[in-house]
């Protein structure tokens, strides 16, 4: 349950689908809620996002510890920067099991609080990703670090050629892999009430626009149902990779 937000509700759900193992990873407890998708050899990277996860789980417990203390200020930046730069370290300390590291990534939200307010810090690494609806407009908050992503920032390619591109899986940052450090983007969001929140890895928004991901999540109002939902229309539209969701819904009303 939320120590930040009363009342806030959410929903998980994840498939391999056509693959044989899922290495994509969840975290769904109190305050955090985190995607990670695995990559490597063999089971390598099922290995790295369970491991990734693992590393993430103190920051539930230092968010629900900061909520019962009544700090004005919960998790921060800085809090979250630490976490992940320790869970890139446990990722790295994995074995080599062949040819490529082991390696995740991880995006989502962590329910805070600044200066009395709640809000949500959402965290990426790679190009899981994390959305609001706002309203009835769905909009990406996180930004993909991948070779397209940046071929888009650059003006080299158009926005609407990306989905396709061969290059679509490749990654510009992970946890674990080769590299000795992670630069994770951190910032915060103000929760507005009803703000439903969208967690996924690429197995999702592969398979789906966004308009259709937008007008799923507006079907339903439960988060698990919705969450559901989602896996069920990537299925259904011949998803190839695991598909995994966390719909996080904040409260109609927020606390005053
Ligand atoms: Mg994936």
């Amino acid at each position: 349950m939320s120590a930040v937000l009363p009342g806030l509700r959410f929903g998980v759900a994840s498939a391999a689908g056509p693959r044989e193992t899922n290495e994509d990873a969840t975290l769904a407890q109190d305050d955090v809620f985190l995607v990670a998708d695995g990559m490597g050899g063999h089971d390598a990277g099922e290995v790295a996002s369970a491991t990734a996860v693992d590393a993430l789980r103190a920051l539930a417990d230092d968010a629900t510890a900061a909520a019962q203390a009544g700090a004005p200020s919960g998790v921060s930046e800085q809090d979250v920067r630490a976490a992940v730069a320790a869970a890139h370290d446990s990722v790295r300390a994995l074995a080599d099991s062949g040819h490529r590291r082991p390696g995740t990534t991880l995006a989502g939200v962590v329910v805070t609080r600044r200066a009395g307010a709640p809000c949500w810090l959402v965290v990426n690494v790679g190009d899981s990703r994390t959305y609001r609806m706002a309203g009835a407009v769905l909009e990406q908050v996180s930004r993909d670090h991948s070779e397209v992503a940046e071929l888009v920032a650059d003006g080299l390619l158009p926005p609407d050629e990306a989905a396709r591109h061969p290059w679509r899986h490749v990654v510009t940052r992970v946890l674990g892999g080769g590299a000795s450090s992670v630069e994770p983007d951190v910032f915060l969001l103000p929760v507005s009430p009803g703000d439903r929140m969208l967690v996924c890895s690429d197995g999702l928004t592969d398979a789906l626009p966004d308009a259709r991901v937008e007008a799923e999540l507006k079907a339903l109002d439960d988060p698990q149902a919705a969450a559901d939902r989602l896996v069920a229309a990537a299925l259904a539209a011949g998803a190839r990779d695991n598909v995994t969701v966390i719909v996080v819904d904040a409260p109609a009303h927020l606390p005053g």
